[in-house]
């Protein structure tokens, strides 16, 4: 058996939200429990341990529906029968859960993008990480989108702003998304947060820019 040891500070941690957090919402959880859930939003967010999306919206338990991925990116549609985590949690959300509001939140310094970056323009990249090489193709037409610039760093900034914009148009390919759409049953939105600042900028869906909120 491989060493199984759970680190004491997560055992620690477990505690106090058991003593603290959990003992003062315990109606809510039994009744959450019980009836299931009905979250107002599904949230697509990058795996990056800085992103923290249910602190940044004051979550509750209940109210957002998260999946994470590297680089927050939605891929295109693909019904090969292949293993898509992505596109079932994205099917599962609007499907079944009925959520209202789909949001794709995009991150300052994302690893993922950076890496994708140099995977797209054909630098030398960690060719042992198959998954990773391979899942961030999916930002090769967001690459394809940019604009050329001696400063390398805004050009992985400006990628991080333009995937988001790829991953709405992969959404709306999804036939239950389109579907959804044209009976204005959900809404999807584009919000990008810088990590050192805290700032969040949406994606103004008319003039394609990203703006403070
Ligand atoms: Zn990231």
């Amino acid at each position: 058996m491989p060493l199984t040891k759970l680190p004491n500070k997560i055992i620690n941690k477990y505690k106090k939200w058991k003593i603290d957090s959990f003992v003062n919402n315990k109606a809510t959880y039994e009744k959450l429990a019980s009836e299931g859930q009905s979250p107002i939003a599904m949230i697509i967010s990058c795996c990056d341990s800085r992103v923290h999306a249910t602190s940044m919206f004051g979550a509750e338990i209940g109210e957002f529906f998260i999946h994470r991925n590297i680089a927050n990116l939605i891929p295109p549609y693909n019904p090969d029968g292949d293993h898509h985590g992505t596109s079932a949690a994205i099917e599962f959300a609007i499907c079944t859960l009925k959520v209202s509001h789909i949001i794709i939140l995009g991150h300052s310094n994302c690893g993922g993008i950076k890496n994708g970056y140099h995977l797209c323009k054909g630098d030398q990249v960690n060719e042992e990480l198959l998954f990773v090489n391979k899942w961030l193709h999916i930002l090769k037409p967001a690459y394809d989108m940019l604009e050329q610039s001696a400063d390398e760093k805004k050009m992985i900034s400006t990628l991080e702003k333009q995937s988001i914009i790829n991953s709405i148009q992969n959404l709306s390919e999804f036939p239950f998304i389109q579907k959804a759409l044209s009976s204005n049953e959900i809404s999807i939105h584009g919000l990008w947060n810088n990590i050192g600042t805290g700032e969040l900028e949406m994606l103004n869906q008319k003039s394609m820019l990203f703006e403070s909120l």
